[in-house]
């Protein structure tokens, strides 16, 4: 038997591995030597959460904690977290198996602290379910190969509830949360952790900057963030808020060069939760978000199933979303370039009307899919 988590025993900041820096001369290859300069400072200030998964840069990143971690500390002096991912690249159930066998001789360990379901969403969970997939790392944990066992997640509020119920025993789970995405009808953030916490799951945070999104806000939040306090990164506030909760395990920051290190540090080496003073700017911060008129689509999918043209109407309106609030039109067309890149694009929508009558939220999906040809075609 292995010990139940400790919570307070973990540190708050967890080093996620998914964008490690790359050479200068070559940028598909992990600078290792920079690497090690950033597990030195992260090790050095008392942190000991490493983040890494099987479909990570084409498993270099696994390799590169084995260099950068594994072959220069005791066992002991650390946590490593990977994740068995059985719908990138459509592996069968044999393939999805073996990645955990490949992932500890790419780690060069004979265990894993915390193991993973990777990204559990509506258009996935069918297939962890059919290969097996929670018995498999239930029996892996037996044989002693892994330690603890979770999923991270990307779906609904009602399917996590759904998966706690079916699956009591798994140990953790990683969320999407952060202050702007707390109320979101989309990822949801504050429902997820609601329900984790009413199933007494121990929560690890992923997107705690909104993948950068936050560590760059768009000027009216620059502004009461440097208003409140001209010192602080705005990534602080984002990191601080989102540890400041209870019930959080680490809370998982991607770090891509010894800079952002250096910030996650300064703020979290001697981790003080928000103070009320703060708490009143994140909520002065949301107040903004909310302000901007985001479409408050929930991402069920229900009128995405009939639709003739295959348009997946909730991407669309999520880079519509990203335009609204954080005025970002780059990053916005990318997510609809890459929504719409095998599937149908908004101006092929041929108003059938199928989508609006499913949708729960009654949402004016046709006029809203030509704001999307308006901004993004
Ligand atoms: S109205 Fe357009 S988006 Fe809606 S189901 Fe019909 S074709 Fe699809
Ligand atoms: S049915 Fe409505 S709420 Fe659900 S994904 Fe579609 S647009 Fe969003």
């Amino acid at each position: 038997m292995t010990k139940a988590i400790d919570l307070s025993g973990t540190p708050k900041l967890g080093f996620g591995m998914m964008r490690l820096p790359k050479l200068a001369d070559d940028k598909k290859k992990i600078d290792i030597e920079q690497t090690c300069k950033m597990v030195d400072l992260f090790m050095e200030a008392g942190f000991t959460y490493f983040d890494t998964a099987y479909v990570y840069d084409g498993g270099a990143s696994e390799e590169a904690v084995r260099k950068a971690l594994v072959e220069r500390y005791p066992r002991d002096s650390y946590t490593i977290a990977t994740k068995l991912n059985a719908w990138l690249g459509k592996p069968d159930e044999a393939a999805a198996k073996q990645q955990l066998e490949t992932s500890l001789e790419r780690l060069g360990v004979d265990y894993v602290d915390y193991y993973l379901l990777h990204a559990l969403q509506l258009n996935n969970r069918d297939v962890y379910a059919d290969y097996k997939l929670w018995d498999f790392v239930r029996g892996q944990k037996e044989k002693g190969l892994i330690r603890h066992w979770g999923f991270s997640f990307h779906g609904t509020p009602e399917m996590l509830d759904d998966l706690l119920k079916e699956n009591p025993d798994a140990e953790f789970v990683q969320l999407q949360i952060n202050y702007a995405d707390w109320e979101d009808s989309h990822i949801a953030s504050r429902a997820c952790y609601e329900i984790a916490r009413k199933h007494n799951k121990p929560i690890v945070v992923m997107e705690p900057v909104k993948g950068g999104t936050l560590a760059n806000p768009p000027e009216k939040l620059a502004k009461i963030f440097k208003e409140a306090n001209p010192d602080a990164s705005y990534a602080s506030w984002a990191i601080r808020y989102v540890a400041s909760l209870d019930g959080i395990l680490t809370v998982l920051s991607g770090m891509s060069n010894i800079d952002q290190m250096k910030d996650n540090l300064s703020y979290m080496k001697d981790f003080k939760p928000l103070n009320s003073e703060e708490q009143k700017v994140i909520g002065q911060a949301q107040q903004i978000i909310r302000d901007a008129g985001a479409i408050p689509c929930t991402a069920c999918h229900y009128c995405t199933k009939g639709c003739p043209q295959e348009i997946p109407i909730p991407d669309i309106f999520r880079a519509i979303n990203m335009n609204r609030i954080y005025q970002s039109m780059e990053e916005a067309k990318g997510r609809y370039t890459n929504a719409t890149a095998k599937c149908g694009k908004a101006s092929d929508c041929i108003q059938c009307g199928q989508c609006e009558d499913a949708c729960p939220q009654s949402l004016p999906i046709i006029e809203l899919l030509q704001e999307a040809v308006d901004l993004f075609e």
